[in-house]
């Protein structure tokens, strides 16, 4: 899920390429690296080859060590990683450089076949420097460099100008690779190249220059005008944009959009982290809900009651959305929809039928897994529905029914807002269906006011930072809910993993005493999240059962319980509880981070938009 950018214009092109970069470090931030063409005489247009430049790290650490940014260049192309194959290290890290350092090649995705490829070209006498499969496609497109070099001279035909051969060998080489790739090309001559078959790539252009990258928001600050490249299509850039086919290598119309990316400002405005920034937020993308263009309803709703199967469907944070969204579509809209996470979908692929409907929550539209299945939801002629943050994204672009959050940029890698403004959706969607829109409206309305009391009071941040600073010392932490709640600490669990690197377990309170009761005693936290809703009693009776065994209780609750050890009150919102009782939780994990020294916005090993399977 690494973050690729390439840049030419009239703009100093490794300071553009090192800011978009940055704006692409959710997507990977363990090594990253630069390359340019390098114009060493400025004001001439004579080129002098490629300079390349990686890193360690993530890119914040290190500019002040990094050099290339103080050379002019009009042109170049960079790279955030988050590694697949090989360890992090400067040689692993891309851009790569071709044996004579003619082009540089960096890569999002996986060559699911690179063993293969690579043995071929090891018995060929290729040379390989780095563990990665992304040089693998380098050396295999040298080796079709020389392959055209050869058939030229055999069909004694006239040789192709350097530039076109380079875009021929790239083709060919991409067609020989399998899995979700794409990839971007700097030649020595200054021209631009990029492939894509999975991975996403977006065009940003203005007059006189384009800005290639792996989202929308990397670019934000200088482009109105967007081309979203398709799987199947390579793109090059010499002064002129020109998008094949690239199977056929037939040329396509290069089709512009208009985006609006005015929102996408991305800056701390003051908070410590984007975390707690983002969850400041939460109000204002549950009024984004509520101001909805409701034009794509109508033939939404129709086609949701009239579908055989609703599945929704999403990964992480995405994922338990999905789940929170199924649950609203049974309890309000009376509607039999069923959750899968996108990985594991394996068992319905044989039933999916077009009288089907599958929804797809996503804060990037580009999460791979999820794509795979819509992918073949598409093909099975299914209705599609997505509910998407990033502009411009292929899951919206493949939906019937693109829905936007409009929630604005969120960097921090842990979902926060985006989460809170999916389940806000997914319950006025149930709502609408019920035919009871304008209360849902009210209701969500309410809530994001109650919501933003709730965030301005220093009490409330006073309580869960205490109880922080304890939860941070624990091995374990337990959750329990039911029914509204059983996704919210479903997801309190993933942030507490994601943001404190501690152990816990989201238990339905239902189910505790068939299983992780044996693992209550003296001391053990458990938070327990409770509303005023059908599930209380249940819940209650799961309180006392892990309390009879000497847990520690913290109760999230709009009423206080003589259960309870320490107790966070929540606001009761009614139908819309569910969506209030995350917040405390996601403020929990936030200052269970800090308390603990992590790195907030950029938890170890995780990546935000996972574009590899
Ligand atoms: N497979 C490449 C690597 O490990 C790219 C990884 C990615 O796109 O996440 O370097």
């Amino acid at each position: 899920m690494c973050g690729i950018f390439g840049y030419s214009g009239p703009k100093n092109a490794p300071e553009v390429i090192l800011e978009g970069l940055k704006r692409l470090e959710y997507r990977g931030y363990d090594s990253w690296g630069i390359a340019i063409i390098s114009e060493e005489c400025k004001g001439q247009s004579a080129k002098s080859g490629i300079k390349l430049e990686k890193r360690i790290g993530a890119i914040g650490d290190l500019t002040s060590h990094f050099s290339l940014n103080t050379h002019h260049s009009s042109t170049g192309i960079g790279h955030t990683r988050w590694a697949t194959h090989g360890g992090i290290s400067e040689i692993n890290a891309h851009p790569h450089f071709s044996t004579d350092k003619s082009f540089a090649l960096a890569q999002n995705g996986i060559v699911e076949n690179y063993q293969e490829l690579k043995k071929d070209l090891l018995k060929k006498g290729y040379k390989f420097e780095s563990e990665t499969d992304t040089e693998v496609i380098v050396r295999l497109i040298e080796e079709k460099l020389v392959h055209l070099e050869g058939e030229n001279v055999l069909r004694n035909k006239a040789r192709l100008p350097g530039g076109e051969r380079l875009k021929e060998a790239i083709r060919a080489a991409f067609l020989e690779l399998e899995g979700r790739n794409t990839i971007i090309v700097l030649a020595k001559d200054g021209q631009i190249m990029a492939a894509r078959n999975g991975s996403p790539l977006v065009i940003g252009i203005n007059d006189g220059e384009v800005f290639l990258s792996s989202d929308t928001l990397s670019f934000a600050p200088y482009v109105k005008k967007v081309v979203v490249l398709d799987n199947g299509q390579m793109v090059s850039y010499n002064g002129k944009l020109d998008l094949v086919d690239i199977r056929s290598n037939k040329p396509l119309l290069c089709r512009s959009e208009r985006i609006n990316l005015k929102s996408s400002k991305v800056d701390k405005e003051g908070y410590d982290h984007f975390m707690l920034k983002e969850i400041f937020e939460s109000p204002y993308v549950v009024s984004q809900v509520v101001n909805q263009d409701y034009k794509l309803y109508e033939d939404f709703v129709k086609q949701l009651k009239k579908a055989e199967n609703v599945y929704t469907i999403g990964s992480g944070t995405a994922g338990i959305a999905a789940s929170q969204i199924a649950f609203y579509l049974r309890v309000f809209g009376k509607i039999k929809a069923e959750s899968v996470i996108g990985a594991d979908i394996y068992e319905y692929y044989e039933l999916l039928t077009k009288d089907d409907l599958m929804i797809a929550p996503s804060q990037s539209g580009e999460t791979a897994d999820v794509l795979e299945v819509l992918e073949i939801a598409r093909k099975k002629d299914l209705k599609i529905a997505s509910y998407v943050n990033m502009p411009g994204s292929t899951m919206g672009r493949i939906s019937d029914y693109p829905f936007a959050s409009h929630a604005g940029p969120e960097i921090c890698v842990m979902s926060t807002k985006v989460f809170t403004s999916q389940i806000a959706w997914g319950y006025l969607l149930a709502k609408v269906i019920s035919g009871k829109s304008e209360e849902g409206k009210v209701n969500l309305k309410k809530l994001a006011e109650v919501i933003d009391q709730y965030l301005n009071s220093g009490r409330n941040h006073d309580l869960l930072k205490k109880l922080a600073k304890e939860l941070a010392k624990k091995q374990h932490i337990f959750l329990l809910g039911k029914y509204q709640n059983l996704n919210i600490v479903k997801e309190g669990m993933v942030k507490i993993i994601e943001g404190a690197y501690i152990h816990a377990h989201g238990i339905p309170a239902g189910d505790l005493k068939h299983y992780a009761i044996t693992l209550m005693e003296k001391g053990v936290p458990v938070v327990v999240v409770l509303s005023e809703d059908v599930a209380k009693d249940d819940v209650i009776n799961a309180v006392n059962q892990v309390k009879a065994r000497g847990a520690t209780v913290i109760g999230i609750s709009s009423k206080p319980h003589a259960s309870f050890d320490h107790y966070i009150p929540v606001p009761d919102t009614g139908e819309t509880s569910a969506i209030m009782n995350i917040i405390p939780l996601q403020l929990l994990a936030y200052y269970m981070a800090v308390e603990l020294g992590h790195n907030v916005d950029k938890p170890r090993n995780i990546a935000k938009s996972v574009t590899v399977k």
